[in-house]
Order: C-alpha cells, then structure tokens, then sequence
C-alpha cells in the first residue's frame, strides 16, 4: 500500500474492514488522515540517513512510512496486536520497519534503543495516544537516548509544555520537561486531520534535549523545589518551600535565600524560569549542607 493511501480515508476504511479492526477510543487510535501531515512531521523531525527512529503507535502506520523514507531504521512500538496483520500488509514494502509489541510505559527504552539503532544517532517521533502524553513524554526525556523527540499531542497540552514563566498555562510539567530539554511548537493540527476525529485539536512539538546543562544540578532538589512551587500555586514561594521541608527550612530563611538569588522575596513559584529552580535548589543544598542537616542526594 503506497505511503498516500495510508491517509485516504477510503483506503483506511477498507483495509479496517478487511481486517476486521474497530478503533478503540482507550487505547487514543486517531489515525491520520491528511497526507501532507506524517510528511511535515517527518520533515521537520531533522531525520537523516544515519539516524534511527523510535515510533511510539504506528497504528497502520501512516507516519512510519514517512520516517522509513527518511531513517536507516524505524523501531515503532505498538500495544494493539490487533495492528500487527495491518502493518505487516501496509508496510511490506519497507525492509527498514521493525514492530514491536508492547506497552511503551513497560519497555525498557534504553536497552530498545540500543538492539535495535546500536550507534545509530536516535530520534523518537509520534503521534502519541493523548492518554499517555505525560509519562510517554517523562520516559522518553529520562531515557537520555534521542536526540531529539518530536511527538504530536493534545494541543493545549502542547501549550502547558512549553509555557514560560509568568503564562496562566506555566505548570510542574513546563518546568520539568524545560529541564531536560528545549521546548518548541512545530505545527498545529485540526482535529479534521484525523480519523475518527477527536473532539479537540493537535499540535506537534519538538523537544532538544540539552547536552550537558542539566548535570551540573540535581534532579530530585530541582524537581521538589517545583514541587514546592506548584503544589502550593496561590502561596508566596518562600511558604511554599518552608511547607515542603517543613522544619528543616523557615519560612523567613526561605525569604533570604529567595533575596540573596536577586529575587523579590515575596515571589510566586510560577514566576520563575527553569534556571532560577535549579540555582534555588542549588542554594538550598549549599544551606542545607552548611547548617549540617542531610543534603539531597543527587541522582
Ligand atoms: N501513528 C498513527 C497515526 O499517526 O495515524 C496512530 C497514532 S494513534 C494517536 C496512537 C497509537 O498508539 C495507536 O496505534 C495505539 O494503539 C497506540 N498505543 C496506545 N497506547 C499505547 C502504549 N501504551 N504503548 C504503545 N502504543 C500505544
């Protein structure tokens, strides 16, 4: 079956009959079916012929067959065994497609990516299930093996992800995923684009990870300075830090540590950049260590 037949909706709807196959809504199955949008993702992915690329969901594989036609290798792996006979049938004519079957948040991706791309540089590139966006995201930031991830979600979703400090849609996550890596919107997607059509719209992003910037901070301080930011959103951040160390930080030690940053000391969590969380978790390690109580571990 050609790569554009993979979008004809007509096409789609017979080779589903064939195959007997039903979409299932828990499983996020919305197919593709507008053909200049698997061509712009992969465009737009900086494939070349030495890279490998994950897929996540190939479904019957419309934007597979696009990153074939660029990778050295696509390793995609798909939870519904029901797509197997489909995929083995759309994507016969591409000897560079490998499947394999099994629960993205399960697999080790690490050792995925290094059977099957070896040295190869990696990409991972999908159009996620919206059910999963967030862990599927975490794994593939934790994973440390793409360079880069170039995923299709929920376009609000898209939107928290990479808001700035100070925005309504800057969240936990925003930060989280900034600590990893560089975030961007690189298309918007009608909900028109795909079949059956969901009841919101898509965009894609791209994620860069950083190279070497986050090793010089701890993860786990990093991510509970977040954590004291966002759990306590309506709170002053120097409240929200003595709440979240409890006796281990006041609040009025909170507030000069906050001031000798440059901060104001009455500061919202949600206004700082990812740089200010990891320069505060920093510092509150420094004092934490200097006043003789545990440090942090670092990861
Ligand atoms: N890539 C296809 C496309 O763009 O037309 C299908 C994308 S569809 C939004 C999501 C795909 O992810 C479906 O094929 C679904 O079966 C698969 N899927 C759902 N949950 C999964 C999981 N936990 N691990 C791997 N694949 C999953």
């Amino acid at each position: 079956m050609s790569e554009q037949n993979l979008c004809d909706l007509n096409e789609i709807k017979l080779l589903l009959a064939r195959h007997g196959f039903r979409f299932s809504k828990n499983l996020g199955q919305n197919f593709l079916c507008d053909r200049t949008v698997p061509q712009q993702i992969a465009d737009n992915a900086g494939i070349t012929a030495e890279h490998g690329v994950l897929e996540i969901g190939p479904g019957i594989g419309a934007l597979s067959a696009q990153l074939c036609l660029r990778a050295k290798k696509v390793a995609a792996i798909e939870l519904d065994q029901r797509l197997a006979p489909i995929l083995q049938e759309t994507m016969a004519d591409y000897d560079n497609f490998h499947l394999i079957h099994g629960n993205v948040l399960k697999l080790d991706l690490a050792q995925i990516c290094k059977e099957e791309f070896g040295d190869m540089p990696v990409i991972a590139c999908a159009n996620l299930p919206y059910y999963i966006t967030t862990p599927a995201i975490e794994a593939l930031l934790e994973c440390a093996c793409f360079s880069a991830i170039v995923v299709m979600v929920q376009k609000e979703a898209a939107e928290r992800i990479c808001a700035s400090a100070g925005q309504d849609a800057y969240c936990a996550f925003s930060v989280q995923t900034a600590y990893h890596a560089q975030t961007e919107i690189i298309l918007e997607v009608p909900r028109s684009c795909f079949v059956p059509s969901p009841n919101v719209d898509s965009a894609v992003l791209r994620l860069t990870p950083w190279d070497r910037y986050t090793c010089r901070f701890s993860k786990k301080s990093v991510y509970r300075v977040i954590r004291a930011a966002f759990n306590n959103r309506r709170k002053t951040l120097a409240n929200g830090l003595s709440i979240e160390y409890q006796n281990r930080i006041s609040k009025g030690t909170a507030a000069e540590l906050l001031r000798s940053l440059g901060l104001p000391e009455d500061i919202r969590g949600e206004r700082l950049s990812v740089d200010q969380f990891c320069q505060l978790a920093e510092s509150l390690d420094r004092c934490f260590a200097s006043s003789g109580g545990a440090t942090e571990p670092t990861h």
